[in-house]
């Protein structure tokens, strides 16, 4: 794909890649090679280097600090993270956040957090989704009735990614229990240190702990915190899953994990013969290339006709790049497991015998596989956060066919 961009995307691309190349710390890079995921230090200091350079926030308009780039940089700079690998900047501030305050909130506000969210001073978390709420968003029950100069929240969120890192959380919180549900609901900024608000982690199936409840019992927020009109805290919500779903088709991360898994086959044997002289594995790989340039080209013709419509409107067919890409991560997830084949396994090692011929034990799975397996179990969760498969084949149903 690379060679059809113009001379000046393609320039743009050398600079990227240059500057990754340059200031990208060594050990990070392989520690995202081999699969794990970057840790909290990693983060910010790879942001901070970002932001140095005027890059930590994509999307943003020069005025408030951005880079003025336009969607088809934004996807490039997305890609040339992903292949280094680099992480993103946190998508919460730079992807969620920072657009909101943009667009709809005061000068206080713009001028007191958008700079700390782009240098990663702040991290943010999303408190939007509930037990009872989730694709039906605007089933949520947490309260916030106003006390003078103050809210008090009431309620419990769920699956708050990151939490345990984050000082700050944009929520989602009830204001006007009479009104319809969308009616009634207002977007708030809540401090983390704030009392009665508390952050309980959820073990996933993958060993991490990285998604939280968090509880907010009595917490006060001040109404200078709310962003927006009191009660219109659902257009903005919508304003920020539009949002979200930009860049989700991770076609840079498939495209990393794809080479990785070329390259893995090239080094394991079977038979005497390395795996990728397996016709099998061959073709499996091929067409997982050939449906992941498939999905690029996608993309790239969706985010082209998004600079063309109107600004805040979304684009259905975004459900299009969210539906393939999910399904793609987690076809080269389970490409890269099969590949390690037993030596995948992390199983707890068997106290009362030696391991089974071949079958490594969790202190002897090797450097190269370890990360391979909760990858390929975290992977289940690409179709299920913003807004799982079954919502976005329904948004495609009704608003592109018609249905
Ligand atoms: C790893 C991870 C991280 C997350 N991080 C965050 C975060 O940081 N902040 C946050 O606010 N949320 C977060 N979420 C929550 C996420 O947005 C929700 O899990 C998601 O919207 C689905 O909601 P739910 O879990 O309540 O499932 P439900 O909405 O209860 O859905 C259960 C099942 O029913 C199906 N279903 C529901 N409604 C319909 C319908 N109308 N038609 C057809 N099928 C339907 C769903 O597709 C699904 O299969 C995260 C989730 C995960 C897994």
């Amino acid at each position: 794909m690379e060679r059809d961009f113009t001379p000046e995307l393609a320039a743009f691309r050398a600079e990227l890649r240059h500057f990754i190349a340059a200031h990208l710390p060594a050990d990070l890079r392989e520690r995202m090679r081999l699969g794990h995921p970057a840790g909290r230090e990693d983060i910010i200091a790879w942001q901070r280097i970002l932001n140095a350079r005027g890059w930590a926030t994509p999307s943003w308009p020069p005025a408030f600090g951005g880079p003025g780039w336009s969607g088809v940089q934004r996807l490039i700079f997305l890609d040339e993270l992903a292949r280094a690998p680099a992480p993103e900047p946190l998508a919460f501030n730079v992807t969620m956040l920072g657009p909101v305050l943009i667009a709809f909130g005061t000068p206080e506000q713009q001028q007191r957090f958008l700079p700390r969210a782009a240098n990663l001073d702040d991290w943010w978390c999303q408190g939007f989704s509930e037990p009872g709420a989730g694709s039906d968003l605007a089933a949520l029950a947490t309260t916030a009735r106003r006390q003078g100069d103050h809210y008090v929240v009431q309620g419990q969120k769920c699956w708050t990614t990151l939490a345990q890192h984050a000082n700050w959380m944009f929520c989602l919180v009830r204001t006007d229990p009479a009104a319809k549900p969308q009616a009634g609901i207002s977007f708030l900024l809540i401090d983390m240190a704030s009392p009665g608000l508390s952050v309980r982690p959820i073990r996933l199936i993958d060993g991490s702990a990285h998604v939280n409840e968090v509880f907010l019992d009595e917490v006060r927020v001040p109404v200078a915190l709310r962003v927006g009109a009191e009660n219109r805290g659902w257009e903005i919500a919508k304003f920020l899953l539009g949002n979200e779903r930009a860049g989700i088709a991770r076609v840079g991360r498939t495209r990393e994990r794809l080479a990785r898994a070329r390259e893995l086959a090239g080094e394991i044997r079977q038979g005497g013969h390395p795996l990728i002289e397996d016709p099998v594995l061959r073709h499996r790989i091929a067409a997982l290339e050939v449906e992941v340039q498939a999905l690029e080209i996608t993309q790239l013709r969706l985010v082209s006709a998004a600079e063309r419509l109107p600004p805040g409107e979304a684009d259905p067919m975004a459900s299009v790049l969210k539906l393939k890409g999910a399904e793609l991560q987690q076809r080269a997830a389970e490409l890269l497991l099969d590949i390690a084949g037993p030596q995948g396994l992390a199983i707890a090692p068997d106290p009362f015998a030696n391991a089974p011929d071949g079958i490594a034990g969790a202190d002897t799975v090797p450097d190269w596989a370890a990360p391979l397996a909760p990858a390929y179990l975290f992977s289940r969760a690409y179709s299920i956060y913003g807004g799982t498969n079954e919502i976005q084949k329904s948004i495609l149903a009704r608003s592109v066919l018609g249905l």
